[in-house]
């Protein structure tokens, strides 16, 4: 079924948690009639570029009221394919992330056990090819469905047409013109443990390494150290670790000893965003209604009823603040529209 809204308020449906009406939001389970009157909006010029498709509204501010606003909410785990050591699992955009890392877990699949408890949906995983605790989407994505809406047809993007990298995808650059329809994931039977993020194994402590016992350590991690959302509004890191020329990082730790650095593609090393922005004096400070996170500043918080606007303008502060002190300039994580 597909139903038309007009004038829908979109506050519960993004975790900063601000105001936003979308003039018209269509929301549909049927993949066959959503695609088909998208492509037909599309035909007529009746569809806006600046369309967005929203999943949980996890990664998103909204700075001003969408126009359109397309919620796809397709259902369904299949099994595609399956050998002596791995499946392959199709899941629809619309299922909710987390519940698909418990489904593998509880079947003994691996390869997503590190990536529990990211909001969000599965449509949205290719977008900025989530990560967490050492692992990443792009390891198990094997093809992504979508629907070329100019074109009217659907394609299979392999895992190398989708241009994956770190918290980037050709999706991210695309957006609007694609509509994602189902992700299939190429999973292990065999559980090799990635514990290489400091304090997994410390979490799990003398239990066995099991699927379920790194699903709980990483759930534990992540309730201690994040704010939860239906508290205190936020889209979790809210910038990228920026990637700088090696000279540039080595210079910085000959000033800054104390600086993380992480590996990055070649020639570049990652800078923690989080070291830079407390390094500017941010860390736990709070202005009006938004703030950054006193005990992770990478993750901007709605203290109230801020606005998008509100909470971009502080986001703008310290970008400002960094570039000025250290000549990088963050990019952000979340998109902001
Ligand atoms: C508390 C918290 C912690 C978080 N921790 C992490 C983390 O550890 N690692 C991490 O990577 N992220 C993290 N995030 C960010 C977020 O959970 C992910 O980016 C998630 O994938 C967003 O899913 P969503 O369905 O909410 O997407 P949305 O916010 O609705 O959309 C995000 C982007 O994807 C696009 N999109 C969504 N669905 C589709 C579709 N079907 N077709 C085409 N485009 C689509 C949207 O247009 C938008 O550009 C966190 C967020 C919060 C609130």
């Amino acid at each position: 079924m597909i139903t038309f809204y007009r004038h829908t308020s979109l506050l519960s449906r993004n975790t900063f948690a601000v105001p936003a009406t979308a003039d018209t939001f269509v929301v549909s389970d049927d993949v066959a009639e959503l695609t088909r009157e998208l492509h037909q909006l599309h035909r007529k010029n009746l569809l806006p570029r600046s369309m967005l498709v929203l999943g949980g509204g996890s990664n998103i501010l909204f700075v001003s009221d969408p126009c359109w606003v397309v919620h796809p909410d397709f259902k369904g785990i299949e099994m595609e394919e399956e050998d002596e050591k791995t499946v392959r699992v199709r899941v629809y955009a619309g299922e909710t992330w987390d519940d698909v890392v418990k489904w593998c877990v509880e079947h003994n699949y691996s390869g997503m056990e590190n990536l529990s408890a990211i909001p969000g949906t599965v449509g949205a995983c290719p977008v900025q090819n989530i990560g967490a605790y050492g692992q990443e989407a792009k390891d198990v994505i094997e093809q992504v469905e979508v629907f070329d809406i100019a074109a009217g047809k659907t394609c299979f993007f392999s895992r190398s047409d989708c241009a994956f990298s770190y918290r980037d995808s050709f999706f991210k650059h695309h957006r609007g013109e694609y509509l994602i329809v189902s992700v299939s994931f190429r999973l292990a039977k065999i559980f090799t443990p990635q514990l290489s993020y400091a304090g997994l194994q410390e979490e799990i402590g003398n239990r066995p390494v099991t699927l379920s016992t790194v699903r709980e350590a990483v759930i534990n991690i992540r309730q201690r150290k994040l704010p939860d959302y239906t508290i205190l509004g936020n889209a979790g890191s809210f910038f990228k670790n920026p990637s700088v020329p090696v000279r540039q990082a080595c210079l910085l730790q000959q000033r800054h000893a104390s600086l993380p650095l992480y590996p990055a593609a070649e020639g570049y090393r990652k800078v923690s965003a989080a070291w830079l922005i407390e390094q500017c004096g941010w860390k736990g400070v709070k202005k009006g209604n938004v703030g950054a996170y006193s005990s992770q500043p990478l993750i901007l918080v709605n203290y109230g009823n801020a606005s998008g606007k509100e909470i971009m303008d502080f986001a703008n502060e310290i970008m400002d603040s960094v570039e000025k002190k250290f000549d990088i300039r963050l990019e952000t994580e979340v998109h902001p529209m």
